[in-house]
């Protein structure tokens, strides 16, 4: 069975403790966010997540953070992590490579209290792609089959945990608070490209508008933000593709 390496010193010793730094703001009582140091021990095996409830049940009852499954796959714990986008229940203190860990909420998305953030933003563009199938016709078998050809065009983006992180990353979403956002454009393609799905007009309808499509400059971030290493940029690539296409067929008439 694999074992988790020991986060250890240049001196290859076992660490017994990590500096945590953690983002504190409570709006009821604050004028101003700063960062509260805590020592933490180190127990093997150690997530980030785990140094958090180590300092809530032990350190400060008053820290807030979100987390839900501690396996990643809800994306309620996505943080900003020594300078990364993360999942805090994923990242082991043993990866981190320093004793000084330094945790933020997810930039750029309203803070609600310390590491805790509004996604509502993000969910409300998630909404406006229609984030689930659209078939008029009912199914003569009891599913809809495809086969793994089909089925292999969305298998990247199904892996989408909506944790928000590209949406954070995305510097277009800082400027243009409107803008759809690598998530959900993503999630927009994930059924434009499925054989079951007869809604692609309604959806490129959407996608192309003001807000969509055209927006993303190609930066990247959000490929690099992403905990699940789907490629944001490329499904936003393809329905450009579609669109135009679309257009084309259109003129031709
Ligand atoms: S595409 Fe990746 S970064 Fe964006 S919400 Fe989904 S899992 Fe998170």
């Amino acid at each position: 069975m694999a074992t988790t390496p020991e986060l250890k010193t240049e001196e290859k010793k076992p660490v017994t403790s990590v500096t945590l730094k953690v983002f504190r703001f409570d709006p009821e009582k604050d004028k101003e966010s700063r960062y509260d140091t805590f020592q933490v021990p180190v127990r093997p095996g150690m997530s980030v997540l785990e140094t958090l409830f180590e300092v809530l049940d032990k350190q400060d009852s008053s820290l807030a953070f979100r987390y839900a499954c501690r396996g990643a796959v809800c994306g309620s714990c996505a943080m900003y992590i020594n300078g990364s986008y993360r999942l805090s229940c994923e990242t082991q203190l043993a990866q981190m490579g320093t004793t000084e860990i330094t945790v933020g909420p997810l930039p750029h998305l309203p803070g609600v209290r310390d590491l805790v953030v509004d996604r509502a933003p993000f969910f409300e563009k998630y909404e406006r792609v229609m984030p689930y199938l659209q078939n008029k016709n009912d199914p003569k078998d009891k599913e809809r089959i495809q086969s793994p050809k089909q089925r292999k065009l969305i298998n990247e983006a199904v892996d989408c945990i909506l944790c928000s992180s590209c949406y954070s990353a995305c510097p277009v979403a800082w400027t243009n608070k409107d803008y759809l956002g690598p998530s959900a454009l993503n999630k927009a393609n994930r059924f434009v490209v499925d054989s079951r799905d007869d809604a692609t007009s309604e959806r490129l309808k959407v996608v192309a508008g003001e807000d969509g499509i055209w927006r993303c400059h190609t930066i990247f971030n959000c490929v690099e933000a992403c905990p699940k290493k789907i490629n944001q940029t490329d499904a936003i690539e393809n329905l450009r593709r579609k669109t135009v296409s679309q257009k084309m067929k259109f003129w031709k008439r």
